[in-house]
């Protein structure tokens, strides 16, 4: 079993007491053992990104962005590693692991245009001999804590533009597949990044809250589960810190009677059953506006559920893995369960899925609900699992009044033919991101992302334009270069036109 370290001011390091295993969730070995940071352990990580700061923060925008276009070449030429490392450890599929280095390339791409980002805003003449503009400047160290369900995706979202704009930079990623994200932070140092720059601390709660409680962490960018979210930006503001924290999902996709259903089975298989539900942006409530939408998707899906060729992520050609730990799969079948106890129908059963010669996998199968009312767990909670609830309602205005009840706002989309009900959708959904007749509306790089309600708390979203406003601070400069000969009286008003 080997061990993964640290990356502390460019080298690889041991530090902090205790350890946990890393498992590959297809076989349920345990493959890699990881240090858990200590508060000793992350104030080492601290002093070196603060030392780094002023030479980084000096460096010129188009050198840190020169460090970006050759980190992209990187990440390119080393795919097949990285997904290797995301599916033996997430679990997902070979190539759902290398779209989501794609997606986060594209970050990579967008940190490269930072001389044009960071560009300020001038006024000449604001008044008598008076200059006037906006500067944006780096914050100094800040952080990020990313969850389990994209590795290599969610950091891209932070750190390539926190440290083109001139910040330094800590991640703790999640502790349960740290391996590609440690292999990314070392070909960014491959690419030529100054030492302390961009450091990696693995860990747990511990790492967590020395990095909440650090003085000299400006900013933490949090993504994960909603209880997590809440109490990172609480106590983070509470310290006077800037916090953006991503949080949990209950995504619902509208079928109207017009859609075309055909191409929104395809949509919501994928966007349902793909990375086995792990996702943020996972659809996992199908609402049908009549029982004829709901009866057909139904029949169209069943089959499609059944044939879902599930197994070991690495294995080429498959549609689904297993889910990340036991733990996931135990709580997944817990709410299949649940949902049979309060009554839903059960058309499609995941439960005791068997891979052949995956014995000891965290495997669970396709599962289709129907009949899911709005008091049932399955329907109020994030399963984050294969597993679609339908829900039938019997107008577009009550499907919209059902999705905005539910707590989450992450996404959401619908399915129709219809403009009048889509721009009505759009414009009356209380959710983030929406998409129309696109079933996983992720914005690209140069968008940002970002929840509504429980599934976001803070005021700016994940990268892209909102992304360079969070990890800079505006400065607003007034300038006066008198002319030679003129003397300016004292003047005791407020100073005015
Ligand atoms: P998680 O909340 O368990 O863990 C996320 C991070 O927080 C990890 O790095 C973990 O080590 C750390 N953490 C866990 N418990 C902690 C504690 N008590 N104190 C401090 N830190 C702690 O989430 P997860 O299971 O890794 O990821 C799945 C969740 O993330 C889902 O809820 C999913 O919806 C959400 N997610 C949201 C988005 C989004 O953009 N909104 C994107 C991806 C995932």
């Amino acid at each position: 079993m080997s061990i993964l370290n640290h990356l502390i001011n460019g080298e690889l390091s041991a530090g902090g007491s205790r350890t946990a295993a890393v498992f590959n969730p297809s076989t349920g070995e345990a493959i890699r053992q990881l240090p858990l940071a200590d508060v000793a352990t992350v104030q080492q990580a601290i002093a070196a990104a603060q030392a780094a700061y002023p030479a980084w923060r000096n460096t010129p925008p188009a050198k840190r962005a020169q460090v970006m276009f050759r980190f992209k070449q990187l990440l390119e030429a080393n795919e097949a590693r990285i997904a290797q490392l995301i599916s033996e450890e997430h679990g997902k599929t070979l190539e759902d692991a290398a779209g989501e280095l794609k997606r986060g390339i594209e970050n990579v791409e967008y940190a490269c245009g930072v001389p044009e980002l960071l560009k300020g805003e001038y006024n000449r003449n604001v008044g008598p001999n008076i200059d006037a503009w906006s500067d944006f400047q780096p914050l100094g160290v800040v952080a990020g804590i990313t969850p389990f369900n994209f590795p290599a995706m969610v950091p891209l979202w932070m750190y390539p533009l926190a440290i083109a704009c001139g910040n330094t930079f800590i991640l703790k990623p999640s502790e349960r597949d740290p391996s590609s994200t440690l292999l990314i932070a070392q070909l960014l140092h491959e690419a030529g990044l100054p030492k302390g720059v961009m450091n990696v601390v693995h860990g747990d709660k511990e790492a967590v809250d020395a990095l909440i409680e650090a003085p000299e962490v400006k900013a933490l960018s949090f993504v994960g589960s909603t209880p997590i979210a809440e109490y990172i930006y609480a106590e983070g503001t509470k310290r006077g810190k800037r916090v953006q924290a991503l949080g949990g999902a209950k995504n619902h996709a509208v079928l109207m009677p017009d859609a075309d259903l055909n191409n929104a089975v395809n949509a919501l298989m994928g966007a349902a059953y793909g990375s086995c539900g792990e996702r943020c942006m996972a659809i996992s409530v199908a609402v049908c506006v009549g029982d004829q939408v709901a009866d057909a998707l139904i029949a169209k899906l069943t089959p499609q559920i059944q044939a879902l060729k599930i197994g070991a992520g690495t294995t080429c050609g498959l549609d689904m893995g297993p889910l990340v730990t036991a733990a996931a799969r135990d709580k997944v079948v817990g709410y299949i369960d649940d949902g049979v106890a309060a009554g839903a129908e059960l058309v499609v059963d995941g439960r005791d899925y068997r891979v052949a010669g995956h014995d000891n996998g965290y495997f669970v199968g396709g599962t289709l609900f129907d009949r899911v009312t709005p008091d049932m767990r399955i329907y109020k909670e994030e399963i984050f699992g294969p597993v679609l609830c339908v829900v039938r309602v019997n107008s577009l205005e009550e499907a919209i009044a059902l999705i905005n009840a539910h707590e989450y706002g992450n996404g959401t989309c619908i399915f129709t033919r219809d403009g009048e009900a889509a721009r009505l959708f759009a414009d009356q959904i209380e959710v983030g991101m929406v998409g129309i007749n696109v079933p996983l509306p992720v914005p690209v790089a140069y968008h940002s992302f970002g929840g509504w309600k429980r599934s976001l708390f803070g005021d700016l979203h994940a990268y892209g334009p909102d992304g360079v406003r969070f990890y800079t601070r505006r400065k607003a400069i007034t300038q006066r270069w008198p002319q030679r000969a003129s003397h300016e009286a004292s003047q005791f008003a407020f100073p005015s036109l």
